[in-house]
């Protein structure tokens, strides 16, 4: 009797899921692997499945060890897409031909051009500011329409604290400085620059602020989104009483606008789940998508109509932002790496 019983439900279950089209999306998945490692993106996860029935797998690791994994399981790769910061990573990837273009009409309708790498083989998903923060030991005349270039300047000498130069952050800001300005300029400008820095290139950009905060330094450049996740809290005492030390300046305002680089998203080139990728990336982009990430990230949106976290709010608004095609980050840096490297920035 019992045997009966079980054996109907099992039958009805299977004609119910037959007639509701479950098994259309039994085996409908998209496999993610991304260099974010926030908890909140299993949120994000979530709403993509219950949106479209399309099971998200992922796994969260360095970039590179990621592109390193993607690259030696070659066309057994289950990765769909790669999700990594800064578009000189993400050039990185597409020149070594593990990305395919991303075919979506949507994606062009919402996305400024200049975030989107060549023939879509990547595009931003979020925004980030390459900013100054600096103590009281800085006059504000001094910085006063403050511009990248001017940091060669004499009166910064033993002032600033900065990063390596094997940062990809520094290479993308000075590769939009090559951009801009042309490799004689900065062949020139990158040794005074040098010149100016208070200590031995050394720690994250967090340090940076730490450094500023403490005095062993007086300015410093630094992600935006990082002042974001050390006013937060999150990231503790310490970290928290030196980002209320300082305070901030966005560069290049009176002119082309502050450096702005971006976490994006590719389809690889051996997907096996291309339609879903798609929709993958295209639900990244929606004004309420975008909100969750920002509000986690303290990146800025890429989509128009979404504010930043309040905590990246209050650092300024209205922001002139550098318009230069973040693709060309990429292109450029190897001159940049080169130049550096010359200059005597370890
Ligand atoms: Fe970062």
């Amino acid at each position: 009797m019992i045997g009966e019983l079980v054996m109907f439900i099992f039958r009805f279950s299977f004609l119910l899921m037959f007639l509701f089209g479950s098994f259309a999306h039994a085996d409908e998945v998209v496999n993610i692997y991304t260099s974010r490692h926030y908890e909140s993106d299993k949120i994000l996860y979530k709403k993509f499945e219950n949106k479209t029935g399309i099971k998200v797998n992922y796994i969260s690791g360095k970039g590179k060890a990621l592109f390193e994994r993607i690259k030696s399981e070659g066309k057994n790769s289950p990765a769909d897409i790669l999700i990594t910061v800064d578009a000189a990573n993400l050039w990185k990837v597409e020149s070594e031909g593990f990305f395919q273009s991303i075919k979506s009409r949507k994606i062009g309708k919402t996305l400024e051009k200049r975030f989107i790498g060549p023939d879509y083989k990547w595009i931003g998903i979020a925004k980030r500011y390459r900013i100054i923060v600096f103590n009281e030991n800085v006059k504000e005349h001094e910085l006063k329409d403050i511009n990248y270039e001017d940091l060669a300047s004499d009166k910064w000498k033993n002032r600033i604290v900065i990063r390596s130069s094997s940062n990809v952050y520094n290479q993308s800001l000075i590769a939009s400085m090559i951009s801009h300005n042309g490799s004689s300029y900065m062949k020139k400008w990158l040794p005074g620059f040098i010149e100016n820095f208070a200590r031995k290139p050394q720690g994250n950009d967090r340090a940076q602020v730490m450094a500023v905060a403490n005095g062993e330094g007086d300015i410093a450049i630094v992600n935006s989104y990082y002042l974001g996740i050390m006013l937060s809290g999150n990231s503790g005492e310490s970290q928290l009483n030196a980002a209320k030390k300082v305070k901030v300046v966005f560069p290049n305002q009176k002119n082309r606008g502050v450096h702005v680089n971006i976490s994006g998203a590719g389809i690889l080139k051996y997907s096996k789940n291309y339609d879903n990728a798609v929709k993958f990336i295209e639900f990244l982009l929606e004004p309420e998508v975008q909100k969750h990430i920002v509000n986690n990230t303290f990146e800025y949106p890429i989509v128009e109509g979404v504010d930043p976290h309040p905590l990246i709010k209050e650092l300024g608004i209205n922001i002139i932002e550098d318009t230069i095609k973040v693709k060309k980050l990429g292109k450029l840096n190897k001159s940049a790496v080169k130049l550096m490297d010359i200059s005597g920035w370890r």
